[in-house]
């Protein structure tokens, strides 16, 4: 009988799974250059055909499960690829490369995917350019088959531990719709935003496994212990049951402290705090308010785009969605981040090209403001809603590091505001704006964007990525991608004192605000707002209650002197650890 194998990564969502594995390949394949005698050219080209027969078949069967789990609009974007496999504009042209280069059929469909990619590239049409994705899918299935590899399957009707090499963001919302309950991955950070899906579906996950794809076998029990970040593979049944149990006790707390949301966010000498849900689907709405939240301090309202792509969200699907956000919170602020796409959020399919440095590329409010065109159609759509729930909208710009992207975004407004009222639309005589301060040269001038904004908001997930330049997604560099270095901390300091000082709210919806190890620092530097996934919520209200301002402001000194990230952690540790126990919060929620 064969054993338990242990494998091991960060554990990014909390919680325990148990099931059978579904596996899944996404990282493209290598393809080799195969010559191939003129004799066996037809063989060849039958195999492409057969390939190209099976990945139908497939494409259908996921047409379907989409059509009955996510509606039409997913459907149709399977339609559109199934279509594109027996378009004779592209089989035609891979058929004959095979026959003119004498090459293997895996080598003539790149060549000729890397050709039509290049005269893509040329075409003025937004439209058409955008197709590539398209191409890119199909031709990434048809590779697979052609392989003998087997083709990615998220729908599923029974529970399942999804495993992989590397779930792209794109991908991870389809875990919404579907059945697994854990997921495990060679790829992914603790802010990846893979996993921070996971955590605001409390999907426990494991990412950055080595090895894992190649370790685990169809048909073997796994458990995803997101807790310790192990993955285990064919456990040995007494394991099974103690981490039954786990998984027991974990549910069991976690009622307890949702009996506990109505209570204020004050620590013991009274000092208070707004705890605000961050929200990436909108039907995290339900658990956002169940978990106590007092609002919304970030909507990625890029995640729209993801579900309806390749096709940009019209300025009436925007506006039904955030009508639905405000009105799940009466009278509460609602925080709806303008598109942050780029970086590794759909980078390619909405500038048609990829960036060779995609983080420092055109991201966040460069892009918005490079593409006018679908930026415009957003922020209709936000003014028209801010004027249904008068005081409630704040709109915030993702990635600024010069204050003229604001006021390029605020001469924007004014005109949009203009050209709406001229169509007799009802618009809002002001608007709550405010800016991400995640790029280091924006924490640096905070005091500046203050002073021209109604509200900041802190992203340590970016700010600790550039501000240590370490990529937040990369598993290599995990152990670097520190945000308790002082460095970080100092820069949140600035920003919270900017904001005190010109009597505007500041809010830090990075994953930082639900550690439960920064929470006393936060709350000891003055952090009015923090901004997390919903399931963290109650944990985090829980741990508020249980300190002091007075120490805190203690803890936040005493870390701000150190010198390295190493020595804040210790230090966070020997102080917390035991409260922490006694509270039973753990370190990671
Ligand atoms: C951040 O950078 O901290 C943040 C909240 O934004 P995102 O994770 O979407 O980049
Ligand atoms: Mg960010």
């Amino acid at each position: 009988m064969s054993q338990t194998r242990t494998l091991s990564g960060l554990p990014a969502s909390p919680g325990i799974a148990i099931g059978e594995p579904v596996l899944i390949e996404n990282r493209p394949l290598p393809v080799i250059r195969v010559a191939i005698s003129p004799e066996r050219v037809e063989e060849e080209i039958n195999r492409l055909r057969e390939a190209a027969v099976r990945v139908g078949e497939h494409l259908a069967a996921l047409r379907e499960a989409a059509r009955a789990r996510m509606g039409a609009e997913f459907a149709a974007i399977l339609e559109a690829h199934r279509l594109l496999l027996f378009d004779p504009a592209l089989t035609d042209e891979v058929e004959a490369v095979i026959r003119r280069e004498l090459v293997c059929a895996e080598w003539a469909l790149e060549e000729v995917v890397r050709r039509f990619l290049q005269r893509f590239d040329q075409l003025a049409d937004v439209y058409l350019r955008e197709r590539q994705v398209d191409l890119l899918d199909v031709a990434a299935h048809w590779q697979r088959e052609l392989q003998g590899k087997p083709q990615p399957q998220l729908a599923n009707e029974q529970p399942r531990v999804l495993l992989a090499d590397d779930i792209p963001p794109s991908q991870a919302i389809q875990l919404a719709a579907g059945s697994v309950i854990g997921f495990a991955s060679e790829a992914g950070g603790l802010t990846s935003h893979t996993t921070i899906i996971a955590k605001s579906l409390g999907i426990p996950a494991v990412v950055g496994v080595e090895g894992l794809v190649e370790s685990a076998r169809r048909g073997e029990l796994v458990i995803v212990d997101g807790f310790e970040g192990h993955v285990l593979i064919n456990p040995d049944p007494a394991l099974v049951e103690v981490y039954r149990w786990r998984e027991e006790e974990h549910r069991r707390r976690r009622q307890e402290l949702l009996q506990q949301v109505h209570l204020p966010a004050a620590t013991t000498d009274g000092h208070q705090v707004r705890l605000l849900a961050n929200v990436d689907l909108l039907h995290e709405v339900e658990s956002a308010t169940l978990a106590g939240a007092e609002g919304v301090g970030l909507f990625r309202s890029e995640f729209l785009f993801m579900q309806t792509a390749p096709l940009l969200p019209d300025e009436d699907t925007q506006y039904q969605a955030y009508r639905k956000l405000l009105a799940a919170f009466p009278g509460l602020p609602v925080t709806i981040r303008t598109y942050d796409l780029g970086g590794r959020k759909l980078a390619r399919e909405i500038l048609g090209s990829m960036e060779n440095n995609p983080a420092l590329g055109l991201r966040g409010v460069r892009l918005s403001l490079a593409r006018p065109d679908f930026f415009r159609t957003q922020l209709r759509a936000l003014l028209r809603v801010a004027a249904e729930f008068p005081g409630q909208l704040r709109v915030m710009v993702p990635m600024v590091a010069h204050l003229e992207e604001v006021r390029a975004v605020k001469i924007l407004l004014q005109r949009l505001a203009q050209e709406l009222r001229e169509e007799g639309v009802t618009v809002p005589p002001t608007l709550a704006l405010g800016a991400m301060i995640e790029v280091p040269a924006a924490a640096l001038l905070a005091e500046h964007f203050a002073r021209e904004l109604d509200f900041l908001s802190i992203g340590t997930n970016d700010l600790t990525q550039y501000t240590l330049a370490v990529d937040r997604a990369n598993r290599e560099v995990a152990r670097t991608y520190r945000p308790f270095h002082p460095a970080v901390l100092r820069l949140l300091e600035r920003v919270i004192t900017a904001g005190r000082r010109a009597g505007i709210p500041v809010s830090l919806c990075g994953e930082l605000a639900s550690d439960p190890l920064a929470v006393p620092v936060l709350i000891g530097l003055g952090l009015p707002e923090f901004s997390m996934h919903p399931p963290a919520l109650p944990v985090i209200r829980r741990l508020i209650r249980g300190i002091s301002l007075s120490e805190a402001r203690r803890i936040a000194r005493k870390a701000l002197s150190f010198a390295s990230a190493k020595e804040v952690e210790e230090f966070l540790w020997e102080s917390f650890s035991g409260l922490l126990a006694r509270l039973q919060v753990r370190v990671r929620v």
